[in-house]
């Protein structure tokens, strides 16, 4: 009874703290936020307090793209290791109990053999029928009792066998949650940068062209500050739900980062890609924004895009580079539009680089 006050006390005492955070800050009190600062008052989590106080002595609060950061390196991705390590640990248990087990069954194979060596020396001895029936009961007995235990062992191979592979297929899952964005079921940054490499490879491998798109909501800061967040995060659903109806097959769509988007294009040109990344342009301008609870109208969004293909010998974080000076001229001219990499409107960036 004690100790259960005592943890009640201590967890409370953590709440507090959280929230106290939380209000000194003025951030929304969400249920992620929340565990962030928890977490933090716990102290359990060395390196989240650590990057916690980096934001906050570098901006003093931390926006909603530090806090989903935050959220998916320092929480979501211990909780992936915590079930990925009692995984493992279940495959190692039934690893030994089938070691136990083929180590049982080698014991009693080795006394079989014995005892059929015992009963066939004592053949030569046998003087009459009686004296051999014994002993071919005893040979019989032998035989059944082996067969027994054979089945026995099939049957926990059978059961194991069972296991292990109702344990890969939750390591699988596993995996793929840790490759995906929960809000807008594409692949997250990680999964992404995988599918990213070796996409490069096979498209250098089969000398194919390969491109990619960046994508980035147009004012999404004040969509939010007006909106809402939460109201935010449906229209990047929306914008996620474009991207999707606009890829086929091979290509990969992730959420790159908060409120940015990528589509891997695999034998695919740069002109090409830019048409792919207009029709994505196009379907998100085209929805009309209504907010679900209320009916309220709240417009329309747009996206600008940045166009890139592939050169021999890139790096990802090079054809990334490039994607993203693409993006960034369109921002600059206007957004709500698609520039790659041969247009002028790209050059004047290139130069002042080069400058
Ligand atoms: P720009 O046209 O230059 O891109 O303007 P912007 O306001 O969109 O600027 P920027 O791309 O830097 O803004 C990122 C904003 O996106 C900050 C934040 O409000 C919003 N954002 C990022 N991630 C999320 C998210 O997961 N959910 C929601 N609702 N908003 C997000
Ligand atoms: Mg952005
Ligand atoms: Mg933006």
């Amino acid at each position: 009874m004690k100790a259960h006050t005592d943890e009640h006390e201590r967890t409370m005492a953590f709440a507090e703290i959280a929230l106290g955070q939380i209000k000194a800050l003025r951030q929304p009190a969400s249920p992620r936020n929340f565990e962030i600062w928890y977490n933090y008052a716990t102290g359990y989590n060395p390196s989240l307090n650590q990057v916690v106080n980096d934001v906050l002595a570098s901006k003093g609060t931390l926006t909603e793209v530090d806090i989903d950061e935050i959220y998916a390196t320092h929480i979501a991705s211990t909780r992936f290791s915590d079930r990925v390590g009692s995984l493992n640990s279940k495959v190692m248990g039934e690893i030994d109990q089938i070691m136990s087990m083929i180590e049982a069954a080698a014991g009693a194979a080795g006394r079989h053999t014995e005892s059929l060596a015992d009963v066939t020396s004592q053949l030569g001895n046998a003087k009459d029928r009686e004296g051999l029936r014994t002993i071919i009961e005893s040979l019989v007995a032998t035989a059944k009792e082996m067969e027994n235990n054979n089945q026995t062992l099939e049957a926990r191979l059978n059961a194991s066998k069972q296991e292990i592979n109702q344990l890969q297929q939750s390591l699988e899952v596993v995996r793929n949650e840790s490759l995906t964005d929960p809000l807008t079921s594409l692949a997250n940054r990680k999964g992404f940068d995988e599918m990213f490499a070796k996409a490069i490879a096979d498209a250098t491998a089969r000398d194919e062209p390969l491109s990619l798109l960046l994508t980035d909501i147009d004012y999404f800061k004040s969509f939010n500050d007006t909106y809402g967040h939460l109201t935010g995060d449906q229209v990047l659903r929306l914008v996620a739900m474009s991207v999707k109806q606009n890829v086929k097959g091979q290509d990969i769509a992730a959420r790159y980062g908060g409120e940015e988007f990528a589509v891997v294009l695999p034998s695919t040109a740069l002109r090409q890609a830019a048409t792919v990344g207009d029709h994505i342009r196009r379907a998100v301008m085209s929805k009309e924004l209504m907010k679900r609870s209320t009916g309220e109208h709240l417009g329309r969004i747009t996206i600008s895009v940045g166009v890139a293909v592939l050169q021999r010998g890139d790096t990802p974080q090079e054809l990334i580079g490039r994607a993203d000076m693409c993006l960034y001229a369109a921002k600059r001219n206007g957004r709500n539009r698609v520039i790659c990499e041969t247009d002028p409107e790209v050059m004047p960036a290139r130069q002042s680089q080069v400058a």
